[in-house]
């Protein structure tokens, strides 16, 4: 693969970044009057640190992995724009993406006036790794990945996975928002192996915190420190770092949400397939379920009209009649069923 100096930008690679007054400090001190903060009003008044130091090295003993191979922010999304900011020049770079996919990658490349060439999965949603090297040029910067993948519900290949990793000689993000809910492992482990991979997660899927947006990237120390350079110096406010390190001491909380939601799952999946407008429901490593219904409009209407709201992805490529059904309770699971449980 080239370097990853090679493949930043050049004003990233030049980039002094902002030094706040925290950067400048970060030591114990009895007296701070360098950042033109209000005295009063703690713990609030003061900025929180830029590099969240203490989350990170909660995180780290939790993924097993340093604490300089950790970026958090706000969401995932920002990591997926920082990537693209950090190693694509507009109207010159392009990135390879799998289709159909997480929409955010389409979204962030759009902003920053990147092209997207996108590559169907097969059929069975499963990765073509020689369709999608075909794809790159000598433009291509970033391919991204997304597994589980979000809207097929579904983990790659790994052996696929891998032959992307080693085809390309530029960067591969690998989105694993889902990944607690999968059987297959993470690729957390392999990170030292592959040097060109960024792997995403988030607090906002298993770990229940969509709200704080509190993202995760995970990659070498090199690309890491181009991440936090780009970054707003306060990215992660305290109100967040503070919630996050509350639920990460607590006792397998999520593990426990993660158990009872695949037990949910079970038996959505088993209702749902009894039921006749039902033609497929596909297997999923995730917390959602996606069928397919000769009639996606007409299911999705009907559930508005008694208030529950499923995502209809009938537009979407390989997905034709298509909806995407998140599990809820076990309450709201029941509402659902005895919604469709009303459709003739
Ligand atoms: C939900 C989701 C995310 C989460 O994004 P955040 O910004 O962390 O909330 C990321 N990737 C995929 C594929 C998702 O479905």
């Amino acid at each position: 693969m080239k370097s990853i100096n090679n493949l930043l930008r050049p004003n990233i690679r030049n980039l002094k970044p902002y030094s706040s007054a925290r950067d400048e400090f970060s030591g114990e001190a009895a007296v701070f009057l360098d950042a033109n903060e209000n005295p009063f009003n703690a713990p609030f008044n003061r900025y929180p640190d830029p590099y969240q130091r203490e989350l990170k090295k909660r995180i780290s003993k939790i993924k097993e992995i340093h604490e300089e191979s950790i970026f958090l922010g706000n969401g995932s999304d920002e990591a997926i724009d920082i990537a693209i900011r950090a190693f694509c020049e507009p109207g010159k770079d392009n990135i390879v993406s799998i289709s159909p996919t997480y929409g955010m990658y389409q979204v962030s490349a759009d902003i920053n006036n990147i092209e997207v060439k996108k590559v169907l999965l097969t059929p069975d949603f499963e990765l073509d790794a020689e369709a999608l090297l075909e794809a790159t040029d000598e433009h291509t910067k970033i391919i991204f990945l997304c597994s589980p993948n979000n809207p097929t519900g579904n983990c790659f290949n790994p052996q696929e996975v891998k032959n992307v990793l080693n085809g390309f000689d530029g960067i591969v993000v690998l989105d694993e928002a889902y990944i607690d809910f999968a059987p297959d492992k993470s690729w957390l482990k392999k990170l030292k192996q592959y040097p060109n991979l960024i792997i995403l997660q988030t607090f906002s899927k298993a770990w229940g915190m969509a709200g704080i947006r509190l993202g995760m990237a995970f990659a070498q120390k090199e690309i890491i420190n181009v991440f936090s350079k780009i970054k707003y110096p306060y990215n992660i406010n305290i109100l967040t770092q503070q919630k996050a390190l509350e639920l990460l001491s607590e006792n397998d909380t999520m593990g426990k949400w993660v158990k009872q939601l695949l037990e949910e799952r079970g038996v959505l999946i088993n209702t749902l397939k009894t039921k006749k407008f039902v033609q497929k429901v596909y297997p999923t490593d995730a917390n959602f379920v996606l069928l397919k219904t000769p009639e996606p409009k007409k299911i999705y209407n009907y559930l508005v009209d008694r208030k529950i709201i499923v995502r209809d992805r009938s537009n979407v490529a390989l997905c034709e009649g298509c909806l995407r059904i998140t599990v809820g309770t076990p309450e709201e699971n029941r509402k659902l069923i005895e919604a469709l449980d009303g459709l003739s």
